[in-house]
Order: C-alpha cells, then sequence, then structure tokens
C-alpha cells in the first residue's frame, strides 16, 4: 500500500519531533509526523526553557502563548546544614543581545500542547497511535512503512523519536551509552512549607548534595533527589527533603508526577544517513537533567536541521549543506553532555567536601551551555555567533530584532541609510535599519551593528558580514 508523499517525514511528536515539524510547516514543507501515543505528554519531564531556547521561540512565533504560562528563574542559591549560604545570578545578568535573560520554567507538557495544536491548526496534526516500523533509503528520497500498514514517500525522514529511537537502531547506528549508576527521584507538586519560599533553584547540601529544589509554573514545585538505587518509596523521598531543609519541613498537598531516571550518557556515532535520514533531540544524544538541557539541545537540533532541509528541497541548495548539521551540532552535543556529567557528578563527589557550592561553580563556568548562550558555530570573528537581539522601531512603534527574522528565509540586515541596490534571491529578505529615528521604516539607535550589514541564517545566527560597501559579496555564495 502506497498511500502518501511528503517532504518530511518526522517520527515521534515529543518536542523536538513536534518542534521540527512545526518549523517545516513554516517553511511551507510538506510535513508527516507520526507517534505511537495519543496524545502529547501530559505531566513531567524537562521543567526549564533556557535563554537561547526563548530567543528560538520568538522566530518560530511560539514565545508569547508559552511565556504567559511559566515562571522566570535566573538564581541560583545554596543552602546548607540548616542555613542560607549564597545566592547567584551573574551568569545570566551578564548575557549580551538578549532580553529574556532567565529560564522560564514551564513543564514540556505545555509546550507539547501548543506545538501539536499549531501543527493540527495548520492541517498537518500528529498521526497519533502509529509507529514507524521500516525506513528504506531510495535513489531520490525515502519510503516509510507505518505500524497501520500505511508507506509514506518522503525527500527526507528526521528520526527525532527519543532516547531508544527505532531510527537509530533501524539504521545500526552505534550508540554507546556510559551509565555512572547515579539514580534520582523527580517529584512534581503542590507544596506546604515553612520554608521561605522563593523562585531560585537551591542547592542543598547535607553530606553531599543529593536535593536540588526547581521552582515551576503556577503553584508547581519541583524537587529532584538522588537515591542511588530504583528501589525507594515516595516517603522516603520526602524524608531526603526534609532532612535537607531543616530546620523547616515540607510535605506534599498533592504529587502530580514521581518518577525516576537513572543517568545515562552518550552522543550517537552519526547524526545521518547518506543525506536523507537525520537524526534529532534525545535520539542522537543523551545525558542527565541536570543543567536543563535535553528540551533545549533537541529544539537547538531542529532549528538547525530544518531550514537546511527547505533550503535543499526548495531553493536548490546543494545537498552538501545538510552534512553541516552534524559538523555544526555534535561539538554542542559533546559539551551538554561534559556540563551535564559534571554537574552530576558533583553532588555525589566532591574534592571540596561542599558539594552544593562546587555545583553552583560549575554552573557559572558552564554557563554558554546551560543559557544556551555560548553556542557558535565556527571558530572565530562573528560569522557563527548568534545574531544579537535588540530594540529596533519602525517609525513610532517598538519591535525587537528577532520579531522581523523569518524562519523559512534568510535574512539581509543592513544598518545604515542609502538605497541597497542590488538583486536578491527569493529566499533572502531585506531589513534595512537605519541608525536614527524616522517617521517610517526601520530604525535603531541601539544598533551593536552600526554601518554593518549582516546574512543571517533563518536559525538566527550570522551566515556572514561585511561594510555597506560590499554588501554583493555577501550574497554572491548563495547563488545555488
Ligand atoms: C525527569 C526529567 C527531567 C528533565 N528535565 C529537563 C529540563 O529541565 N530541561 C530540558 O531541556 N530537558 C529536560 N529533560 C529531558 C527532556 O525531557 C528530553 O530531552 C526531551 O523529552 C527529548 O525530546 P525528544 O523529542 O528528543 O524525545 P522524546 O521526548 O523521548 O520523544 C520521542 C517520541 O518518539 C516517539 N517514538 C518512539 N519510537 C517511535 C517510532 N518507532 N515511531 C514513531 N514515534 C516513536 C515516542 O512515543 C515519543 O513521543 C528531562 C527529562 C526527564 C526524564
Amino acid at each position: 500500500m502506497n498511500s502518501g508523499k511528503a517532504d518530511v517525514v518526522v517520527v515521534g511528536a515529543g518536542p523536538v519531533g513536534l518542534m521540527c515539524a512545526h518549523l517545516g510547516q513554516l517553511c511551507g514543507l510538506k510535513t508527516v509526523i507520526v507517534d505511537p501515543t495519543d496524545g502529547p505528554l501530559k505531566v513531567g519531564r524537562a521543567d526549564a526553557l533556557n535563554a537561547r531556547t526563548l530567543q528560538l521561540l520568538e522566530i518560530g512565533n511560539l514565545f508569547d502563548e508559552l511565556y504567559a504560562l511559566g515562571k522566570t528563574c535566573n538564581t541560583s542559591s545554596v543552602w546548607a546544614n540548616g542555613g542560607f549560604v549564597s545566592r547567584q545570578s551573574s551568569w545570566w545578568e551578564e548575557l549580551e543581545g538578549c532580553f529574556h535573560k532567565h529560564f522560564l520554567m514551564l513543564g514540556q507538557s505545555f509546550v507539547e500542547k501548543l506545538l501539536d495544536e499549531r501543527l493540527a491548526r495548520g492541517g498537518a496534526g500528529v498521526m497519533r497511535s502509529v509507529s514507524a516500523e521500516r525506513v528504506e533509503i531510495l535513489d531520490g528520497g525515502c519510503l516509510t512503512t507505518l505500524s497501520n500498514g500505511e508507506v509514506i514517500s518522503s525527500k527526507f525522514v528526521v528520526g527525532a523519536d527519543g532516547s531508544r529511537s527505532f531510527v537509530r537502531n533501524y539504521f545500526r547506528i552505534p550508540f554507546e551509552v556510559v551509565r555512572p549508576q547515579m539514580i534520582w527521584a523527580v517529584v512534581d507538586g503542590v507544596i506546604e512549607t515553612d520554608f521561605p519560599k522563593v523562585p531560585e533553584i537551591i542547592a542543598f547540601q547535607t553530606d553531599s548534595s543529593d536535593v536540588a529544589w526547581i521552582p515551576r509554573e503556577s503553584n508547581v514545585d519541583r524537587f529532584y533527589v538522588r537515591m542511588d538505587t530504583n528501589c525507594f518509596t515516595q516517603e522516603e523521598v520526602l524524608q531526603k527533603i526534609n532532612r535537607a531543609i531543616r530546620p523547616h519541613s515540607l510535605r506534599f498537598q498533592e504529587i502530580i508526577w514521581f518518577s525516576q531516571f537513572s543517568v545515562k550518557e552518550s552522543v550517537a556515532d552519526s547524526f545521518s544517513v547518506g543525506e536523507r535520514v537525520f537524526l534529532a533531540g534525545d535520539a542522537c544524544h543523551i545525558h542527565s537533567v541536570n543543567g536543563g538541557q535535553g528540551l533545549n539541545t533537541g529544539f537547538a537540533d531542529a532549528f538547525n536541521l530544518v531550514w537546511k532541509l527547505n533550503m535543499v528541497l526548495n531553493h536548490g541548495a546543494p545537498s552538501e549543506l545538510l552534512q553541516s548539521y552534524e559538523k555544526e551540532r555534535r561539538p554542542v552535543a559533546q559539551s551538554v553532555i561534559e556540563t551535564s556529567g559534571e554537574l552530576v557528578r558533583s553532588t555525589k563527589f566532591s574534592a571540596t567536601g561542599f558539594h552544593a557550592r562546587d555545583y553552583v561553580s560549575i554552573v557559572q563556568k558552564r554557563a554558554g551551555n546551560i543559557t544556551g548562550m555560548g553556542v557558535r558555530y565556527g571558530e572565530e570573528g562573528l560569522a557563527g555567533t548568534r545574531v544579537f537581539d535588540f530594540e529596533i522601531h519602525r517609525g513610532a512603534q517598538r519591535t525587537r530584532l528577532y520579531s522581523l527574522l523569518d524562519y523559512s528565509q534568510f535574512t539581509l540586515l543592513v544598518f545604515g541609510e542609502g538605497e541597497v541596490d542590488i538583486a536578491f534571491p527569493p529566499f533572502v529578505k531585506l531589513v534595512q535599519v537605519a541608525p536614527h529615528r524616522r517617521l517610517s521604516g526601520f530604525w535603531s539607535e541601539s544598533s551593536p551593528y552600526r554601518d554593518r550589514v549582516l546574512l543571517v541564517r533563518p536559525d538566527s545566527y550570522i551566515q556572514s558580514h561585511s561594510s555597506l560597501d560590499h554588501i554583493g559579496s555577501l550574497l554572491e555564495g548563495m547563488k545555488w
């Protein structure tokens, strides 16, 4: 039965697959997304969106709806043996070129629900209760066989099917897993406590640091508790929490999610097969939850990959462009694993004996990963860095640079006056920003890019740049 055609088949409707399909929809791609579950996640899992993700959400037209639902948090505190020790947030406050210098504490279920709704509204909702069972690579594309017997022909397949990825296993991509034998309980709930409650991430020190308190949206709080065995009760978890926060005490009025995870770390040997099949999210990298990077890294994969598929499919880009996906994302995945690995081990092993303080120091040292803002593609200079976000005006109206970017196109940002008299490929949008106030058109008096021209990729990294006199040279390499 040959029953469908698509540009891209997305295997898996976790957050990363949903984001891939959503971005595909923004680019006008025909996507088919399949998942064996009957609906988006309802509780649990990821709890924080970092500052870089918040910028990407603006480009994906998702920011306003999600931001309104979460709680902001930019502070890590240490509490030891019954007393407050320290409170730090400098690595957030010092971030440049962004408006939201904090985590947005918001459960993964809210993110999945919005994406799921957007896909349905766009007429390409998730095919539920169906899984991918076979993926063949043919000369011009792929054939994906589903568990309901349907066969979908597509140009590309994205395996966003989680840590046990069917796609990765099907193509026998090695995924060697390191297991440091650390097991954590995780509890989301509504609490009652006499502890002075603040919207901060708190690392507690007792003998080691085995309890962390994470603020969440509305009246929910989360606790991570290291148990180091997979056999424990809710009562034992609560005892550990109460030991950590003494002399205060805490009880749960309601438990919304109670789960456990053992730390596993791996990066897939390859992120793609034959420039036709790509892995994204947990399918190609897994690590401990410390630093809150799983969903954030997966979203950054999606933003890195989908515009490249679009350029190859619709704008004549050479298929070699797709090789840059793994080239750019593998080092990021590797450094995310190093960050979360160092963090989680510090909760148990400490040279100073003060695990909780070590933990916050590592957060500070690894802030580039944790905020997401330290990621760059390329060794040095402006090219490969994220374009800064700042205030831009259109006549009397105020907006921000990221609101002007369009995920389906490159943006040529010209920070200067004078006519721009060059021909553009159809996938480049011109935005000219004058250096002084004007009655109409864009202007900014605070641009860090005065008298420069930037060619910005759809995922908001700078592709290349020049002075105002050499605009034409920026587009020369773009004649695909
Ligand atoms: C306790 C906990 C706390 C976490 N906290 C954070 C945090 O604070 N911040 C953060 O960024 N991350 C966090 N994470 C990690 C985050 O949840 C994951 O990184 C994220 O869910 C990965 O998304 P994904 O879409 O890649 O994979 P998944 O969410 O695992 O989704 C994969 C999907 O693929 C589907 N699938 C599987 N096989 C098939 C098949 N054959 N055909 C079709 N579909 C298939 C599955 O049903 C699933 O829906 C946390 C995780 C846990 C467990």
